[in-house]
Protein backbone atom coordinates (compact mmCIF):
# COMPACT_ATOMS: atom_id res chain seq x y z
CA UNK A 1 0.00 0.00 0.00
CA UNK A 2 1.13 3.40 -0.66
CA UNK A 3 1.70 6.18 1.86
CA UNK A 4 1.49 9.14 -0.34
CA UNK A 5 -0.57 12.12 0.34
CA UNK A 6 -3.68 11.80 -1.45
CA UNK A 7 -4.74 15.24 -3.79
CA UNK A 8 -6.54 17.31 -1.26
CA UNK A 9 -9.87 18.76 -1.65
CA UNK A 10 -10.13 22.10 -0.44
CA UNK A 11 -12.80 22.05 2.95
CA UNK A 12 -15.23 25.11 3.64
CA UNK A 13 -15.26 24.52 7.30
CA UNK A 14 -11.61 25.00 7.88
CA UNK A 15 -11.92 28.23 6.04
CA UNK A 16 -9.66 26.77 2.95
CA UNK A 17 -8.40 29.29 0.24
CA UNK A 18 -5.06 27.86 -1.23
CA UNK A 19 -2.87 31.02 -2.09
CA UNK A 20 -1.83 30.33 -5.82
CA UNK A 21 -0.32 33.65 -7.14
CA UNK A 22 3.84 33.51 -6.92
CA UNK A 23 3.95 36.98 -7.78
CA UNK A 24 1.43 38.01 -4.27
CA UNK A 25 2.96 34.57 -2.29
CA UNK A 26 6.50 36.86 -2.76
CA UNK A 27 4.79 40.38 -2.06
CA UNK A 28 3.50 38.87 1.35
CA UNK A 29 6.74 37.41 1.98
CA UNK A 30 8.82 40.37 0.74
CA UNK A 31 6.17 42.37 3.71
CA UNK A 32 7.30 39.87 6.11
CA UNK A 33 10.90 40.22 5.41
CA UNK A 34 12.09 36.84 7.53
CA UNK A 35 15.26 36.63 9.25
CA UNK A 36 17.35 33.73 10.57
CA UNK A 37 17.13 35.25 14.03
CA UNK A 38 13.34 35.00 13.84
CA UNK A 39 10.82 33.25 15.59
CA UNK A 40 8.31 32.24 13.17
CA UNK A 41 5.08 30.91 13.26
CA UNK A 42 2.78 30.26 10.42
CA UNK A 43 -0.99 29.73 11.50
CA UNK A 44 -2.93 27.32 8.77
CA UNK A 45 -0.10 26.26 6.28
CA UNK A 46 -2.46 24.55 4.23
CA UNK A 47 -0.79 23.41 1.41
CA UNK A 48 2.41 25.34 1.90
CA UNK A 49 2.47 28.33 -0.49
CA UNK A 50 3.80 30.91 2.30
CA UNK A 51 5.36 28.21 4.13
CA UNK A 52 8.01 27.13 1.14
CA UNK A 53 9.56 31.05 0.88
CA UNK A 54 8.79 31.72 4.77
CA UNK A 55 11.74 27.93 5.35
CA UNK A 56 13.85 29.16 2.29
CA UNK A 57 14.31 32.67 3.91
CA UNK A 58 14.84 31.82 7.67
CA UNK A 59 15.58 28.02 7.78
CA UNK A 60 13.35 27.36 9.83
CA UNK A 61 9.35 27.35 10.86
CA UNK A 62 6.51 26.20 13.40
CA UNK A 63 3.40 25.99 11.79
CA UNK A 64 -0.12 25.10 13.49
CA UNK A 65 -2.72 23.41 11.29
CA UNK A 66 -6.26 22.00 12.27
CA UNK A 67 -6.97 20.16 9.21
CA UNK A 68 -4.93 16.69 10.06
CA UNK A 69 -5.53 15.33 6.54
CA UNK A 70 -3.11 18.13 5.46
CA UNK A 71 -0.33 17.01 7.76
CA UNK A 72 0.95 13.54 5.61
CA UNK A 73 1.81 15.98 2.54
CA UNK A 74 3.21 18.99 4.71
CA UNK A 75 5.62 16.54 6.37
CA UNK A 76 6.53 15.07 3.02
CA UNK A 77 7.28 18.60 0.92
CA UNK A 78 9.45 19.75 4.11
CA UNK A 79 11.34 16.93 5.52
CA UNK A 80 14.10 18.21 4.16
CA UNK A 81 14.44 21.57 6.34
CA UNK A 82 15.38 20.39 9.81
CA UNK A 83 13.71 23.65 11.43
CA UNK A 84 10.76 22.51 10.00
CA UNK A 85 8.03 21.82 13.21
CA UNK A 86 4.34 20.80 13.10
CA UNK A 87 1.58 21.36 16.05
CA UNK A 88 -1.16 19.79 14.75
CA UNK A 89 -4.46 21.52 16.17
CA UNK A 90 -6.44 24.36 16.77
CA UNK A 91 -4.58 27.44 16.80
CA UNK A 92 -7.25 29.28 19.12
CA UNK A 93 -6.35 26.97 22.04
CA UNK A 94 -2.63 27.34 21.61
CA UNK A 95 -0.93 29.03 24.75
CA UNK A 96 1.12 31.16 23.23
CA UNK A 97 3.21 32.37 26.10
CA UNK A 98 4.17 28.74 26.37
CA UNK A 99 5.17 28.12 23.41
CA UNK A 100 7.38 31.46 23.17
CA UNK A 101 9.33 29.87 25.83
CA UNK A 102 12.83 31.89 26.64
CA UNK A 103 13.30 32.70 23.35
CA UNK A 104 12.66 36.31 21.47
CA UNK A 105 8.90 37.08 20.84
CA UNK A 106 7.16 35.33 18.48
CA UNK A 107 6.47 36.63 14.37
CA UNK A 108 2.86 35.07 14.00
CA UNK A 109 1.58 34.98 9.81
CA UNK A 110 -1.27 33.64 8.85
CA UNK A 111 -4.02 33.27 6.10
CA UNK A 112 -6.91 32.85 8.18
CA UNK A 113 -10.62 32.09 7.89
CA UNK A 114 -12.21 35.01 9.27
CA UNK A 115 -14.28 33.25 12.12
CA UNK A 116 -10.64 32.42 13.46
CA UNK A 117 -8.85 35.05 12.26
CA UNK A 118 -10.55 38.06 15.29
CA UNK A 119 -10.64 35.48 17.83
CA UNK A 120 -6.98 34.62 17.24
CA UNK A 121 -5.69 38.34 16.75
CA UNK A 122 -7.71 38.76 20.42
CA UNK A 123 -5.86 35.76 21.66
CA UNK A 124 -2.69 36.60 20.07
CA UNK A 125 -2.79 40.78 21.82
CA UNK A 126 -3.68 39.39 24.90
CA UNK A 127 -0.62 37.04 25.30
CA UNK A 128 1.55 40.23 25.38
CA UNK A 129 5.08 40.49 25.38
CA UNK A 130 5.04 37.27 23.58
CA UNK A 131 4.57 38.56 20.02
CA UNK A 132 6.44 40.81 18.28
CA UNK A 133 4.50 41.10 15.40
CA UNK A 134 1.67 39.86 13.40
CA UNK A 135 1.22 39.73 9.36
CA UNK A 136 -2.53 38.36 8.25
CA UNK A 137 -4.58 37.85 5.25
CA UNK A 138 -7.82 38.68 6.20
CA UNK A 139 -10.94 39.84 4.63
CA UNK A 140 -10.39 43.43 3.03
CA UNK A 141 -13.48 44.82 4.99
CA UNK A 142 -12.03 43.41 8.43
CA UNK A 143 -8.27 44.97 7.74
CA UNK A 144 -10.48 48.15 7.07
CA UNK A 145 -11.90 48.11 10.47
CA UNK A 146 -8.81 47.11 11.93
CA UNK A 147 -7.09 50.04 10.87
CA UNK A 148 -9.42 52.37 11.06
CA UNK A 149 -9.34 56.43 12.39
CA UNK A 150 -11.44 57.56 14.86
CA UNK A 151 -14.83 59.21 13.36
CA UNK A 152 -15.30 56.79 10.31
CA UNK A 153 -17.68 54.34 9.56
CA UNK A 154 -15.01 51.61 10.05
CA UNK A 155 -14.12 52.37 13.48
CA UNK A 156 -15.13 50.55 15.80
CA UNK A 157 -15.04 47.63 18.69
CA UNK A 158 -12.31 45.90 16.87
CA UNK A 159 -9.97 49.14 15.82
CA UNK A 160 -10.28 49.95 19.33
CA UNK A 161 -9.37 46.86 20.82
CA UNK A 162 -6.29 46.55 18.41
CA UNK A 163 -5.07 49.83 17.94
CA UNK A 164 -4.80 49.81 21.83
CA UNK A 165 -2.34 47.24 22.42
CA UNK A 166 -1.00 47.57 17.98
CA UNK A 167 0.29 49.33 15.54
CA UNK A 168 -1.86 48.68 12.86
CA UNK A 169 -1.01 48.73 8.94
CA UNK A 170 -3.24 47.54 6.13
CA UNK A 171 -0.38 46.86 3.47
CA UNK A 172 -2.09 46.06 0.23
CA UNK A 173 -5.42 43.81 -1.28
CA UNK A 174 -5.58 40.76 -2.51
CA UNK A 175 -8.18 39.95 -5.17
CA UNK A 176 -9.92 36.19 -5.56
CA UNK A 177 -8.08 35.66 -8.04
CA UNK A 178 -4.97 34.91 -6.19
CA UNK A 179 -6.73 31.67 -4.45
CA UNK A 180 -7.84 28.37 -5.45
CA UNK A 181 -10.90 28.25 -4.82
CA UNK A 182 -11.71 32.09 -4.95
CA UNK A 183 -13.11 33.37 -2.08
CA UNK A 184 -16.52 35.57 -2.85
CA UNK A 185 -14.78 38.88 -1.16
CA UNK A 186 -11.47 41.16 -1.61
CA UNK A 187 -8.58 40.01 0.79
CA UNK A 188 -6.05 42.25 2.25
CA UNK A 189 -2.63 41.83 3.89
CA UNK A 190 -2.39 43.64 7.79
CA UNK A 191 1.06 43.98 10.17
CA UNK A 192 0.21 44.34 13.40
CA UNK A 193 2.91 45.15 15.62
CA UNK A 194 2.57 45.36 19.54
CA UNK A 195 3.09 48.50 21.31
CA UNK A 196 6.54 48.32 23.15
CA UNK A 197 4.84 50.71 26.02
CA UNK A 198 1.29 51.15 25.62
CA UNK A 199 0.54 55.05 24.81
CA UNK A 200 -2.26 54.79 27.03
CA UNK A 201 -2.87 52.48 30.53
CA UNK A 202 -6.01 51.13 31.26
CA UNK A 203 -6.06 50.23 35.07
CA UNK A 204 -8.44 47.52 33.59
CA UNK A 205 -8.59 46.45 31.00
CA UNK A 206 -11.69 44.37 30.92
CA UNK A 207 -13.66 47.20 32.19
CA UNK A 208 -12.14 49.07 28.95
CA UNK A 209 -13.58 46.52 27.11
CA UNK A 210 -16.66 46.51 28.50
CA UNK A 211 -17.02 50.36 28.25
CA UNK A 212 -16.04 49.93 24.58
CA UNK A 213 -18.73 47.30 23.74
CA UNK A 214 -21.24 48.65 25.80
CA UNK A 215 -20.89 52.01 23.86
CA UNK A 216 -20.58 50.77 20.29
CA UNK A 217 -23.82 48.72 21.66
CA UNK A 218 -26.06 51.40 19.34
CA UNK A 219 -23.94 53.27 17.28
CA UNK A 220 -26.61 55.95 16.19
CA UNK A 221 -27.19 56.39 19.71
CA UNK A 222 -25.12 58.94 22.01
CA UNK A 223 -22.39 57.76 24.65
CA UNK A 224 -24.97 59.00 27.43
CA UNK A 225 -27.71 56.68 25.76
CA UNK A 226 -25.15 53.71 25.23
CA UNK A 227 -23.72 54.04 28.72
CA UNK A 228 -26.95 54.89 30.84
CA UNK A 229 -26.23 54.13 33.99
CA UNK A 230 -22.69 54.12 34.06
CA UNK A 231 -22.03 58.05 34.24
CA UNK A 232 -23.45 61.10 35.64
CA UNK A 233 -23.28 64.41 34.30
CA UNK A 234 -20.78 65.61 36.64
CA UNK A 235 -18.77 62.87 35.54
CA UNK A 236 -18.71 63.40 31.76
CA UNK A 237 -17.81 67.15 32.93
CA UNK A 238 -14.85 65.99 35.04
CA UNK A 239 -14.13 63.58 32.00
CA UNK A 240 -14.04 66.45 29.50
CA UNK A 241 -16.03 64.83 27.00
CA UNK A 242 -19.54 65.26 25.53
CA UNK A 243 -22.00 63.10 26.52
CA UNK A 244 -23.83 63.56 22.92
CA UNK A 245 -20.74 62.20 20.64
CA UNK A 246 -21.21 59.39 19.06
CA UNK A 247 -19.48 56.27 19.79
CA UNK A 248 -17.20 56.37 16.51
CA UNK A 249 -15.83 59.86 17.42
CA UNK A 250 -13.93 58.60 20.43
CA UNK A 251 -10.16 57.70 20.69
CA UNK A 252 -8.65 55.06 22.15
CA UNK A 253 -7.15 57.53 24.25
CA UNK A 254 -11.05 59.14 25.55
CA UNK A 255 -11.99 55.11 25.73
CA UNK A 256 -8.97 54.55 28.35
CA UNK A 257 -9.94 57.42 29.90
CA UNK A 258 -13.67 56.47 30.33
CA UNK A 259 -12.55 53.11 31.69
CA UNK A 260 -9.67 54.84 34.31
CA UNK A 261 -12.43 56.73 35.78
CA UNK A 262 -14.87 54.01 36.37
CA UNK A 263 -12.00 51.81 37.79
CA UNK A 264 -10.98 54.85 39.91
CA UNK A 265 -14.65 55.27 41.51
CA UNK A 266 -15.59 51.91 42.44
CA UNK A 267 -12.20 51.24 44.19
N1 LIG B 1 -1.67 29.25 4.15
C1 LIG B 1 -2.32 28.50 3.08
C2 LIG B 1 -2.35 29.35 1.84
O1 LIG B 1 -2.12 30.56 1.96
O2 LIG B 1 -2.58 28.81 0.76
C3 LIG B 1 -3.73 28.06 3.48
C4 LIG B 1 -4.71 29.16 3.75
S1 LIG B 1 -6.38 28.65 4.08
C5 LIG B 1 -7.22 30.18 3.83
C6 LIG B 1 -6.52 28.53 5.85
C7 LIG B 1 -5.71 27.41 6.51
O3 LIG B 1 -5.93 27.50 7.93
C8 LIG B 1 -6.14 26.02 6.12
O4 LIG B 1 -5.01 25.23 5.94
C9 LIG B 1 -6.99 25.53 7.31
O5 LIG B 1 -7.02 24.12 7.43
C10 LIG B 1 -6.25 26.20 8.45
N2 LIG B 1 -7.06 26.43 9.65
C11 LIG B 1 -8.37 26.78 9.72
N3 LIG B 1 -8.75 26.95 10.99
C12 LIG B 1 -7.64 26.74 11.76
C13 LIG B 1 -7.39 26.75 13.16
N4 LIG B 1 -8.35 27.06 14.03
N5 LIG B 1 -6.14 26.46 13.60
C14 LIG B 1 -5.14 26.17 12.73
N6 LIG B 1 -5.32 26.11 11.38
C15 LIG B 1 -6.56 26.40 10.91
Amino acid sequence: MSSRPQPHRARKRFGQNFLRDPGIISRIVRAIAPREEDRLIEIGPGQGALTEPLLEAAGHLEVIELDRDLIPGLRVQFFRYPGFVIHEGDALKMDYAALKGEGPGLRVVGNLPYNVATPLIIRLMESGAAIADMHFMLQQEVVERLAASPGGAQWGRLSVMAQYHCRVESLFTVPPEAFVPRPKVDSAIVRLTPHAELPCVAEDENLLFDVVREAFGQRRKTLRNNLKGRLSSTAWEQLSIDPGRRPQTLTVEEYVRIANFLARESS
